[in-house]
């Protein structure tokens, strides 16, 4: 399948309750060639109006963590674990996440990325380890498949707690690392 016909279905999809709330379908953006893939949890409420990904406060901090790597949107490729938006930003629920995984799985073939970066717990146990705590077990590679992933805190959690932005950046200089070795 092809990027643009894997948008067509998901931009059509009802397989769980979510597309009854939503007002777009998020399906994730940037470089398609790239070789890192960044996956946050799901669209909030700018997300959703607009139809893009990471662009509220969330995402402007994201740009500058991906600039203090030298990275730019266009040389990454961002998608969530859920392509439409929990009301009032909940959690989204297991089935929901399950519901939404094969799209991601699929996306995330098309673009063939070599290192995956979780942004958050709830990317985190859903596609590395259903047990992982992201406080102890951001900043650490597993290789699963042919994919090196690694977890790091979701910027919005940044937004709300300096403390954690110094580990966020060792985990930034490890992930361009592991960038420049892939390379
Ligand atoms: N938070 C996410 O996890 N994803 C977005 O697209 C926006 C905010
Ligand atoms: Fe479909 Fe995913 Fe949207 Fe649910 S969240 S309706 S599974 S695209």
């Amino acid at each position: 399948m092809k990027l643009e016909e894997l948008y067509n279905y998901c931009n059509k999809c009802k397989k769980c309750d979510l597309y009854k709330t939503r007002n777009h379908m998020v399906f994730g953006q940037g470089n398609p060639d790239s070789k890192i893939m960044f996956i946050g949890e799901g669209p909030g409420k700018q997300e959703d109006l607009s139809g893009n990904v990471f662009v509220g406060a969330a995402g402007k901090l994201l740009d500058k963590m991906l600039t203090a790597i030298d990275l730019k949107r266009d040389d990454i490729y961002i998608a969530n674990i859920i392509k439409c938006r929990p009301p009032q930003n909940r959690d989204p629920l297991v089935e929901e996440r399950e519901a939404c995984l094969d799209y991601l799985r699929e996306q995330v073939r098309i673009i063939n990325p070599k290192i995956i970066v979780c942004l958050g717990r709830i990317s985190a146990i859903t596609i590395m380890d259903s047990n992982m705590k992201i406080t102890k077990e951001h900043g650490k590679w597993m290789k699963k498949g042919k994919f090196w992933m690694i977890a790091t805190f979701h910027p919005a959690a940044l937004l709300y707690d300096d403390s954690k932005k110094k580990d966020s950046w060792e985990d930034l200089k490890k992930i361009k690392e592991k960038l420049n070795e892939v390379d």
